[in-house]
């Protein structure tokens, strides 16, 4: 049987780094759902689609192929890893996932990857609408001061050009519009383990999660 692990929380508290540690010591596959969304908005943009138009968004993302890889997120065919970590993507991400015909074309993609391997998928909904029957559930928190930190440096690290206030401000206006959007908001599943990473090292988070798993 296939092992589903599902990673939710809001920007910057560590899912991904989390999800990945535990993807290589478990030997399965990770998935970042956010790195999907983040696809078509770039595509989009790449395009010069004006995001408030919801019909054109949608037929963007009904003709975009989307795959992962080695590691890697494809779309159509070629790798965008770094395209889709710019400010520009993460100030219009949430406006596109927001869009629930959007959605359900991820999800589909999304449970089509979790039905055939054992996975662990880092989001906002993957415990709450995904997965609901997910193996494991964890929801990760951290201050905004914490996640804006740790985001700025990340985006620091590989050369972006950007202020912590506008990464802070970034974290706080996605957390806003995802929590408050209308279909399948970022929210904790009622059976998902909460583990506050603020303070802690990546080491303590990776333990507390594998202890729950064996
Ligand atoms: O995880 P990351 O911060 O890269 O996600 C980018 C954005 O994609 C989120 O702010 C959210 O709007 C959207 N997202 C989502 N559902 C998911 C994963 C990400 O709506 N499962």
């Amino acid at each position: 049987k296939n092992l589903v692990i599902a990673v939710d929380g809001p920007a910057g508290a560590g899912k991904s780094t989390i999800a990945k540690i535990i993807a290589e010591k478990l030997n399965i596959n990770y998935i970042d759902t956010g790195a999907m969304y983040r696809a078509i908005t770039y595509k989009c943009l790449k395009n010069n689609i004006d995001i408030e138009n919801e019909e054109h968004v949608i037929e963007i993302a009904k003709s975009t192929d989307i795959d992962f890889r080695d590691n890697n997120i494809y779309l159509d065919g070629i790798t965008i890893n770094d395209e889709i970590r710019t400010i520009e993507v993460s100030n219009n991400v949430s406006n596109v996932a927001k869009i629930k015909e959007v959605r359900f074309l991820m999800v589909d993609v999304q449970r089509e990857i979790g039905t055939r391997n054992s996975v662990i998928l880092d989001g906002r909904d993957i415990g709450s609408y995904v997965f609901p029957n997910a193996d494991y559930k964890f929801f990760l928190i951290a201050t905004p001061e914490e996640r804006g930190n740790r985001r700025y440096k990340e985006l620091c690290e590989k050369g972006y050009n950007t202020t912590l206030e506008e990464i802070i401000a970034d974290i706080i206006k996605r957390d806003d519009i995802d929590s408050s959007r209308e279909f399948a908001p970022l929210v904790k599943a009622e059976d998902a383990i909460e583990i506050d990473t603020t303070g802690k090292a990546i080491e303590e988070v990776v333990e507390s999660v594998l202890s729950k798993i064996k």
